[in-house]
């Protein structure tokens, strides 16, 4: 059965055509990377899935009831959400902010339980920021306010995780920590649909990659199938060149530079 499902649904915010027609299915258990170059819709389409933005035509399914007749407090126990907007207004503390992932949970008016810190604290030890938890959110670095919010996003413990870029300012070993966690959270039955610039990372953990391009679904398959030089191409306007590793049976994406000396 199909967990969330996009049905022709067209968006623009403007005159301007932003995505048309798309039609796709997310199934439970799968990494789903959503690639595409600067200003495709990629975010957008992740705003659409979560109900932030209504479609402009065509309807969204979470699990084949349709999105709009969700109350927005149920939504968020089906869905949460790692923005790419890691920018907040007030001087929260990290406990606070990975807290706010329980709200959905709360009666009105209602502290949170001994269980609901105990998910927040276990949610921040799994994305290793259990040491910041009383610093001031607003004072952190772009690396950990992305760990806090993902330890947010797990607070929800909801079935559906959408991600923006998470790992846009993570170093070499957070990057590899947020890999085994995306598998580990997949394997208990989590579907994860994340925005990737990085083809690598994508090609690496993803089930399933889908490629906008001209608002609409260029090519939706596993890596090997979508991330062929024609698709890159035509997506990006150049393709990458391709490295090897046999032994691991990979394959990494490299932006091709041209080092031709100009002649005078
Ligand atoms: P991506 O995530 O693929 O980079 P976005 O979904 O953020 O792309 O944006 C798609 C297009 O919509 C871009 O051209 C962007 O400028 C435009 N856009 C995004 N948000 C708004 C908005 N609130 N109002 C008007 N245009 C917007």
């Amino acid at each position: 059965m199909s967990l969330l499902k996009l049905s022709q649904v067209s968006f623009h915010y403007t005159q301007e055509s932003i995505l048309e027609k798309i039609c796709l299915d997310f199934f439970p258990q799968e990494i789903i990377g959503l690639l595409g170059a600067n200003g495709s819709g990629k975010t957008t389409l992740l705003k659409i899935l979560s109900g932030v933005l209504k479609p402009k035509s065509g309807e969204v399914f979470l699990k084949e009831k349709n999105l709009k007749d969700y109350s927005h407090k149920n939504i968020a126990k089906h869905i949460s959400v790692l923005p790419q907007n890691l920018q907040m207004d007030f001087p929260f503390s990290v406990t606070e902010v990975v807290l706010m992932g329980r709200f959905p949970y709360l009666k009105s008016w209602a502290w949170e339980s001994p269980t609901d810190i105990a998910i927040a604290r276990s949610a921040m030890e799994q994305v290793d920021c259990l040491q910041l938890a009383n610093k001031n959110i607003q004072e952190l670095s772009g690396g950990e306010k992305e760990r806090v919010y993902l330890a947010r996003a797990l607070a929800q413990q909801s079935e559906i995780l959408l991600l923006d870029e998470p790992n846009t300012h993570l170093d070499l070993a957070h990057q590899t920590q947020l890999l085994q966690l995306l598998t580990q959270l997949k394997k208990q039955n989590k579907t994860l649909i994340v925005v990737f610039h990085d083809l690598n990372l994508a090609n690496l953990i993803c089930d399933r990659i889908v490629l906008l391009s001209n608002h609409r679904i260029l090519a939706c398959g596993k890596p090997g199938e979508v991330l062929t030089d024609e698709n890159l191409t035509q997506t990006f306007g150049v393709s990458p060149l391709r490295v090897e590793d046999k032994e691991k049976g990979h394959q990494y994406f490299l932006p091709e530079i041209s080092f031709k000396q100009k002649t005078p």
